[in-house]
C-alpha cells in the first residue's frame, strides 16, 4: 500500500496531496485600492510547493512577499486589498473559491503561518501556555488540562528550557528568540502540511537567527511539511532552502534550485542581490549594491519593471514586458529578455547601476533593509 502522505496523516484531514503536490499558486493577482491609486501588489505569481520541500521567497521590501503569503492564508487586508485573479490550490482544491467555512478549517490545521513580529502577535494578557493550548481547545475540543499538557510538550519540542514551569509565564517574560519559538510552537500545533514563515528571524540577532532557522528546518524534516520561508536576507535561507523564488514588483522574476541560482543567477535582479552579499569565497571583490528602490506599485514602469535599475537594460526592456518565466535550464526559469546572456555572463552592460534609477520616494513608508546578507551556503553542502 502506498505510504500515507503528510496530508493524509493529519488527524481528520480531508485533504491529500496528489504526487506530493501540496500547494499550486497559478497566475495570482492582488491589488490594493488606495487613495493614491491602485497598487498592483501581485501581478501573476506562479509557484508550487511539494511535501518536504523548502521554498524561499526572496526580495526587497515591498516586492509582494507578505501579500503572497496573506493570499495563501486567506488574510489579505480587505478592503483595501482584493485578490483579482488566479488560483491557489491546496491539495487540488481552490482556496479562492471555496466557502469561507471550509477555508477556516484549512487556516491553522492545514496551512499555518509564523509572523515576523512575535511580540505583537502574542497576546500580552494571556500566558503562553494558554495561547498555545487555545489551538487544541478550539480545533480539537480538548479540555484545559489536556490542552496545557500539549502546550508543555510543544514548548519542549521547540526547546524552551523549563517548559513545564514556564507554561504559565507571560510573553514579556521571554526573550525575542524564545517568543519566536513560542510562535513556531503555535504554528505547528495542529501538524499543518504547509508552514509559511514570514521573515521569522528579522528582529533577532545573528546567533539566534541561525538557531531559529535550524529549528524550522528540523521541524520541516521531521514532519515532512512544505515550508515557505519569506526573507529579504539571502544568507539566512541559503543553507535551508531547496528552491528559491526571487520576487520583484509583485512578480517572480527567477525561480531555481537554490545552488544553481547562487552559482549563476539568470536574472539581473537576482544577480544584483547576490552581488550585494559579502562573499567569503571572493575576498577583495567590491560590493555592488543595486542602486535605487523598487517602484511604487501604483506606477510600475512600462516594459520590464526592473529596467530603471538594470545595468543590462536595452530599448526592448523599456517597451516590452518580459516574457513570463521561461525555462533557461533544468527546473530553472527566468523572466528577463536577456536571461540566457545574463546566465552566460555575456549580457551587454548598457549603464552603471546608479544611472536612471528610481529615486527614493520621500512619501514612501519606512523601508526594511534591502535584500542582502552575510554568508554563502557551504560549498558541498548541497541537499
Ligand atoms: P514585502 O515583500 O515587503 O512583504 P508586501 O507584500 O507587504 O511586501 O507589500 C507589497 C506591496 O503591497 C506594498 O508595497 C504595498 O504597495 C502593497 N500593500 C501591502 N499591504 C497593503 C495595505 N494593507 N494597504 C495598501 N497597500 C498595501
Ligand atoms: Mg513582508
Amino acid at each position: 500500500m502506498a505510504q500515507a502522505t503528510q496530508a493524509e496523516k493529519l488527524s481528520g484531514s480531508r485533504y491529500s496531496a496528489q504526487d506530493g503536490l501540496l500547494l499550486a499558486v497559478d497566475d495570482l493577482h492582488v491589488e490594493f485600492r488606495t487613495h493614491e491609486g491602485v497598487a498592483k501588489a501581485i501581478n501573476g505569481v506562479n509557484f508550487e510547493l511539494h511535501e518536504g520541500e523548502t521554498l524561499a521567497i526572496l526580495g526587497e521590501s515591498g516586492s509582494g512577499k507578505s501579500v503572497t503569503a496573506q493570499a495563501v492564508m486567506g488574510i489579505v487586508d480587505s478592503p483595501p486589498g482584493f485578490v483579482t485573479g488566479g488560483e491557489i490550490r491546496y491539495c487540488g482544491q481552490d482556496l479562492l473559491t471555496m466557502p469561507e467555512e471550509q477555508r477556516r478549517g484549512i487556516r491553522g490545521p492545514e496551512i499555518s503561518m509564523v509572523f515576523q513580529d512575535a511580540l505583537s502577535s502574542l497576546n500580552p494578557v494571556f500566558t503562553v501556555g494558554w495561547q498555545i493550548g487555545e489551538m487544541f481547545r478550539i480545533h480539537r475540543g480538548m479540555n484545559k488540562t489536556d490542552a496545557q499538557e500539549q502546550a508543555v510538550r510543544l514548548m519542549e519540542r521547540v526547546s524552551i528550557p523549563g517548559a513545564r514551569q514556564r507554561v504559565k509565564a507571560f510573553p514579556h517574560q521571554f526573550s525575542g528568540g524564545m517568543r519566536q519559538r513560542i510562535m513556531i510552537a503555535m504554528a505547528i500545533a495542529l501538524d499543518p502540511a504547509v508552514l509559511i514563515a514570514d521573515e521569522p528571524t528579522t528582529a533577532l540577532d545573528v546567533t539566534v537567527q541561525a538557531q531559529i532557522m535550524d529549528l524550522l528546518s528540523e521541524l520541516q524534516e521531521e514532519r515532512k511539511m512544505g515550508l515557505i520561508l519569506i526573507t529579504h536576507d539571502l544568507g539566512v535561507v541559503a543553507d535551508v532552502a531547496d528552491r528559491i523564488a526571487v520576487m520583484y514588483a509583485g512578480r517572480i522574476v527567477e525561480h531555481a534550485d537554490v545552488y544553481d541560482l547562487y552559482a549563476r543567477p539568470g536574472h539581473p535582479y537576482s544577480k544584483g542581490l547576490l552581488e550585494s552579499i559579502p562573499r567569503l569565497d571572493q575576498k577583495g571583490t567590491q560590493l555592488a549594491a543595486i542602486g535605487g528602490l523598487p517602484p511604487n506599485l501604483t506606477r510600475i514602469p512600462a516594459g520590464c519593471s526592473f529596467n530603471p535599475r538594470c545595468r543590462y537594460a536595452a530599448d526592448v526592456c523599456r517597451v516590452d514586458p518580459p516574457p513570463p518565466l521561461r525555462e533557461i535550464g533544468h527546473r530553472w526559469r527566468s523572466a528577463c529578455h536577456f536571461a540566457e546572456e545574463v546566465l552566460a555572463g555575456t549580457a551587454e552592460v548598457t549603464k552603471g547601476t546608479l544611472d536612471g534609477v528610481v529615486q527614493p520616494d520621500p512619501a514612501a513608508d519606512e523601508l526594511e533593509p534591502s535584500a542582502g546578507a552575510t554568508a554563502m551556503p557551504n560549498e558541498g553542502d548541497r541537499r
